[in-house]
């Protein structure tokens, strides 16, 4: 089940903190193609930017194995940059499919309503 890898665009110098209420500074960031239906049920098609963050991608395998080779090398040179270009695809795939878990949200709204939140 492997699908063809869009392509994406990879910021490393000067990558944008992670989204509040983190603010952490980025250790990287990918801009890739994104789509989504709108109300009407038509295709919207957009882009987006996922940024890795040492602490709130901690724990999710793809950005853990990244987080390490940062942690290693400080630099990307040749010697890793193989190594380097396959992690960074493998984590770019697992932020592409990330999604909003619609019942979570729902649920999460309906406390905010009853001002359990
Ligand atoms: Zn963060």
């Amino acid at each position: 089940m492997t699908q063809p890898t869009e392509e994406f665009v990879l910021r490393l110098t000067a990558p944008p903190n992670c989204p509040p209420p983190c603010g952490r500074p980025g250790l990287l960031s990918a801009r890739f193609p994104n789509s989504w239906k709108n109300t009407r049920g038509e295709e919207v098609h957009g882009l987006r930017e996922a940024v890795l963050c040492p602490e709130c991608d901690r724990g999710e395998p793809p950005a853990d194995a990244l987080l390490a080779l940062f942690a290693v090398d400080d630099q990307i040179a040749g010697s890793n940059a193989e190594v380097f270009s396959r992690l960074v695809t493998a984590w770019v795939e697992s932020v592409r499919h990330r999604t909003v878990d619609l019942t979570l949200l729902n649920a999460e709204v309906q406390r905010w309503q009853k001002g359990s939140l």
